[in-house]
């Protein structure tokens, strides 16, 4: 990859590598419970930016899933998880990587909201946003944060070495659900075969994400498929996380990533739904379509978001509750088109 002229960027890449120059601290943050393109685009940003001569950490509001502890192996000291806020208050900028709303910075919303530094954001999401003033390189039609990430590294001219490559590969493999779904774009490949060009090995990537499960995740999956519930005339399917589930298998709201899949791969299904119960009398929904129905609409009247055809959101009250009013409100919706 050749070297551009920093003279001659402009726009988000210019703004972004400006926050970035040597000796300037920079935290890098993304959503509670974060996946594969959040932690993908976080590990790739630190690889680059430290290039740049930043001294970089990344500090989330939930730990690193053990799914995707392999991508810090070389970077461990880069994972500033537990001292996050600490961080937060002593660095010069942060970048906010895979959404856009402050809320879903969970308990870091605060010590973002108050830092009177620059809060650059790289999201694919649809929403204005509510972060705190910075650079933005927002675009809705990437099928990950990670494919921005590696057109900022081309535009900045910044060298993707392969520990960012597989990072980057990562953020696409997941958030594309292995290039299947329909964020899957030409550009979405390229890029793909760029990093495999870079050194990627993608049968590596596989079984580091894919092939290193704890057994209570395939026996947990057993048992949620086991409450499939399908409406079919009006396409409708949804599972539920048994209360406690997660605990007695021994594993963490990150091994029920793909599930809701199982709902929306049934035939004539056009929105899946999976229900699971959380902390704070609060209840997650993970909303799936298939054609026309846009679940970012829905997940929205709840006060979520997300894509068209993937959509999450968190709702006060009970397990019983939750699933009664988000239930009506989609039979509604499937009914009306
Ligand atoms: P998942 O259902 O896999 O957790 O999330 C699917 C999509 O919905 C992701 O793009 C994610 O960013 C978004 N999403 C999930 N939960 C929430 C939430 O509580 N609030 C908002 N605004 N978006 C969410
Ligand atoms: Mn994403």
């Amino acid at each position: 990859m050749s070297n551009v002229d920093p003279d001659a960027m402009h726009g988000p890449a210019a703004e972004i590598a400006a926050l970035a120059v040597a000796g300037k601290r920079v935290c890098l943050t993304t959503h509670v419970n974060a996946d594969g393109d959040g932690l993908g685009s976080e590990v790739a940003m630190v690889h680059l930016l430290r290039q740049l001569g930043a001294e970089v950490c990344v500090t989330n509001p939930t730990p690193v899933p053990p799914r995707f502890a392999f991508l810090f192996d070389d970077i461990a000291d880069a994972d500033a998880g537990t001292r996050s806020v600490r961080e937060l208050r002593r660095a010069d900028a942060i970048i906010v990587l895979d959404i856009a709303d402050l809320s879903r910075l969970g308990s870091l919303a605060e010590t973002v909201r108050e830092r009177a530094v620059p809060v650059a954001c790289i999201d694919h999401h649809v929403s204005p946003g509510t972060l705190p003033p910075g650079p933005r390189f927002v675009d809705p039609s990437a099928a990950a944060t990670g494919e921005l990430i590696y057109l900022l590294a081309r535009e900045a001219g910044w060298t993707v070495t392969v520990p960012a490559a597989r990072a980057l590969y990562v953020a696409l493999v997941t958030d594309t659900g292995g290039f299947r779904f329909s964020n899957t774009k030409p550009r979405t490949l390229r890029i793909a075969g760029d990093l495999l060009d870079a050194g990627v090995d993608p049968e590596q990537v596989y079984l580091d994400v894919y092939a290193g499960a704890p057994a209570g995740r395939p026996r947990l999956l057993a048992e949620v498929l086991q409450t499939l519930v399908v409406e079919e005339d009006i396409g409708l399917a949804w599972v539920t996380v048994p209360p406690g589930a997660l605990e007695r298998y021994g594993v963490d709201p990150d091994d029920l990533d793909g599930v809701v899949e199982h709902a929306r791969s049934v035939r004539r299904v056009r929105l899946a739904l999976l229900f699971r119960e959380m902390s704070g009398h609060r209840v997650k929904v993970s909303l799936r379509s298939v054609g026309d129905v846009n679940v970012a609409e829905l997940a929205k009247q709840f006060g979520g978001g997300g894509h068209a055809k993937a959509a999450g959101v968190a709702i006060q009250g009970t397990l019983a509750e939750v699933q009664a009013t988000v239930l009506a409100s989609a039979r509604d919706r499937l009914r009306a088109i």
